[in-house]
This record gives structure tokens, C-alpha cells and sequence, in this order.
């Protein structure tokens, strides 16, 4: 079985301009990474093809959502099948941020998971539990119910085009960092969770990556935990030090 590709992804969420968007896919353009590890940024939409034709070498783009329709009067929404047609292969979804302010469902994620896949699109999808819940030991109750949400619309032979984000909220935006041993504890928690639920393969194969709070501090030590196959930023994809990030070794 071939090593998990490191994989790296930068959410800028609602934030940039044209301007200061050129200037992250310049210093992009600029780093030399060594190819071990699979970078994706997540501008927001309206940017997203200035991006995709600026950059330069393998990163790749991804929409930070999409809808689950291929074409019709939905108002404000992008269907997966126009990010096809624009060649944007990924899409993140279930954020948390969607989750809470835009009434993404568990059921809501799993039919975007299914419409986004049978566009041909791969998918960064989001799991993970609020402090509250994580303070009453319901960290893998919520994980497994949202990720077994996707289980249902998603066949096995298409888990090659998912990697699953594991994002507690409290962590995401806070500058709360998980520690090592809490993301390595759910992160294996997962691989079980898909070994059993999906396959040996496919747990062996998905990249579970970790976001809240990474930088370019933190992500060294999370890389050395054994099931950490990458991380998903915010904030800190916006700054230079995401380039660090990128260059995390394994
Ligand atoms: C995110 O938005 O997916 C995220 C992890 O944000 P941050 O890195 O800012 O915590």
C-alpha cells in the first residue's frame, strides 16, 4: 500500500481582495516545494479562476462550497457540475462554519458529498464536535453520525476522491490548537471508524487531515502523529507562513 500523500489546504473563507489574493498565489508561485505534499487553496468563488490562472505548478483551487443541483433557479448557488466545466476539481464541504450560520445538515453535507462526486469533483469533507460536546465525551458520537451521513451516499470505489477534515470547532478561529495526542486520538478514531464502516483499504488510503488553529508553529509537531495526513487552514493560509505549513515534513 502507497504512503498517504501529505495533503495541504488553505481556506481562505470570506476574506481577500483581488490584490491581496494575487500576492498569496505569488508567493506560492515563488516557494519551491519538493512535491510531497498535495496543496489546495480555497479562495473565495468569485476569485477562484483568476487564481486557478495564476497559479503556477501543481497547486490546485477549490471551491469552499457548492450546491446539489446541476442547473436551476437557486439563486446564489454554484452547482458542482459548473466547477467541472471550470476545472476546479475540489470542493470542501460540511465546514463548520456552514454547518452552524447556513443551515448545512448532516443530511444537507451527505447530498453535496454525493452530487459533488457524481460530478466527478473531489471532496475535503469537514467533521468535527463543539467544545460543549467534547466536554460531554461526545467527540466520536458526533464525528462517526456526521461522517456515516456521508457513508450512505458515497460508494466505496469513490472514497479515493475524499479526504476527510477533522475540525473541532473550538478549535477553528480560536488560536486553540488541538494538542497532539487529542487530534491523533480522534484522527485514529476515524481510520477504525472507516476500516470497519467502508473498508481496510480505504481507511488505510483516506487522508484524515487536521484544521483548528494550525500555523506555522504548531504543524510540525501535529505532522509526527501518526495519523495526521495533513492539515486544512484558515487563518494562517492568508499569511506568509503558510508557505511553512506547505513544507511541513512527515
Ligand atoms: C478552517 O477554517 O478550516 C480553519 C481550520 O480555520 P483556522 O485555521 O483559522 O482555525
Amino acid at each position: 500500500m502507497a504512503a498517504r500523500k501529505f495533503f495541504v489546504g488553505g481556506n481562505f473563507k470570506m476574506n481577500g481582495s483581488l490584490e491581496s489574493i494575487e500576492k498569496i498565489v505569488e508567493s506560492i508561485n515563488n516557494a519551491k516545494f519538493d512535491g510531497t505534499t498535495e496543496i489546495v487553496i480555497a479562495p473565495p468563488a468569485l476569485y477562484l479562476l483568476q487564481v486557478q490562472s495564476e497559479l503556477k505548478g501543481p497547486t490546485e483551487v477549490s471551491a469552499q462550497n457548492c450546491f446539489t443541483e446541476a442547473s436551476g433557479a437557486f439563486t446564489g448557488e454554484i452547482a458542482p457540475q459548473q466547477l467541472k466545466d471550470a476545472k476546479v476539481h475540489w470542493v470542501i464541504l460540511g465546514h463548520s462554519e456552514r454547518r452552524s450560520m447556513f443551515g448545512d445538515t448532516d443530511k444537507l453535507v451527505a447530498e453535496k458529498v454525493k452530487a459533488a462526486i457524481e460530478a466527478g469533483l473531489s471532496v475535503i469533507a469537514c467533521v468535527g464536535e463543539t467544545l460543549d460536546e467534547r466536554e460531554s465525551d461526545k467527540t466520536m458520537d458526533v464525528v462517526e453520525r456526521q461522517l456515516e451521513a456521508i457513508a450512505g451516499n458515497v460508494p466505496e470505489s469513490e472514497w479515493k476522491n475524499i479526504v476527510v477534515a477533522y475540525e473541532p470547532v473550538w478549535a477553528i478561529g480560536t488560536g486553540k490548537v488541538a494538542t497532539v495526542q487529542q487530534a491523533q486520538e480522534v484522527h485514529d478514531d476515524i481510520r477504525k471508524w472507516l476500516a470497519k464502516r467502508i473498508s481496510p483499504s480505504v481507511a488505510e488510503a483516506t487522508r484524515i487531515i487536521y484544521g483548528g488553529s494550525v500555523n506555522g508553529k504548531n504543524c510540525g509537531e501535529l505532522a509526527g502523529a501518526k495519523d495526521i495526513d495533513g492539515f486544512l487552514v484558515g487563518g494562517a493560509s492568508l499569511k506568509p507562513e503558510f508557505i511553512d505549513i506547505c513544507k511541513t515534513v512527515k
